[in-house]
């Protein structure tokens, strides 16, 4: 999930909370467009085309939209992705949906991108409110918008991945966060990278510890940012991903 850079830690636990039930809004949200669509087709007004999900050439990949060009370039973004998840064990088990919508928001934040939970659903905001989300944010505005748009694809895929790799119950959202920015940030060019790092006000060398929920919830960027400085160092990488897919290790500061 990507929100905006500011949220206060409750507000993080509550997004966690929702995002662990599994997707609660993805049915609803359905349940509204089908109630849509019977209406506007009473009345004659319903489109002509309704977009099904369209299989990337990748196996296990669809993306929802009527637009061509979009659903190439997400399936573009996707296939240069996976090779190096792969690298991590992160690789397609089950078919993952990738589809848009106008507002995204969890616990009244707004989103950029959300992964449902044990659904394979990924849901992105369509272009134009991504673009206007972008300009918008302090922190991400500083990185070209294609980049950072691609980038979001490759962050919730991560997601995605992560969900069918792994059965540890250890596995909470700041190590899945920790593995979906590393290889978001992974994706971007190296001088779009150091772009963001700067923006970011962050800069090596970090620590494990530094890394956790409560810097996660205070200021996404920076712990989007630490990740990847992190993930990067040789000793780390798919070494400690892998740890965290097989909940052998976590993010996770203990209040205590
Ligand atoms: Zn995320």
């Amino acid at each position: 999930m990507i929100v905006w850079e500011k949220r206060d830690a409750e507000t993080f636990s509550r997004d966690i909370l929702e995002m662990e039930q599994r997707g609660s809004t993805e049915p609803g949200r359905r349940a509204s467009e089908a109630i849509t669509m019977i209406v506007l087709a009473m009345i004659g007004l319903a489109p002509e085309a309704y977009a099904d999900p369209v299989a990337c050439e990748t196996p296990l990949v669809l993306v929802e939209t009527d637009d061509m060009e979009l659903h190439e370039r997400i399936c573009t973004v996707v296939e240069q992705s996976l090779p190096a998840l792969a690298e991590c064990k992160l690789e397609p088990k089950l078919p993952v949906t990738i589809s848009f919508s106008v507002k995204l928001k969890v616990a009244e934040e707004v989103c950029l991108g959300l992964y449902h939970t044990g659904k394979n659903e990924i849901n992105l905001l369509e272009p134009d409110a991504f673009t206007a989300a972008h300009n918008g944010s302090k922190i991400w505005s500083a990185i070209a918008l294609s980049q950072h748009f691609d980038s979001l694809v490759v962050h919730e895929l991560a997601h995605a991945l992560f969900d069918q790799s792994t059965n540890s119950k250890l596995a909470c959202g700041v190590d899945q966060e920790y593995v979906a920015y590393a290889f978001q940030l992974a994706s971007l060019t190296a001088s779009t990278r150091n772009e963001f790092l700067t923006s970011a006000g962050v800069a090596p060398p970090v620590s494990v510890e530094g890394i956790n929920q409560v810097i996660l919830g205070l200021s996404p960027s920076s712990f989007a940012a630490r990740s990847w400085l992190h993930f990067s160092q040789p000793e780390n990488g798919c070494d400690f991903v892998e740890k965290i897919i097989r909940g052998e290790t976590s993010l996770w500061l203990d209040p205590e």
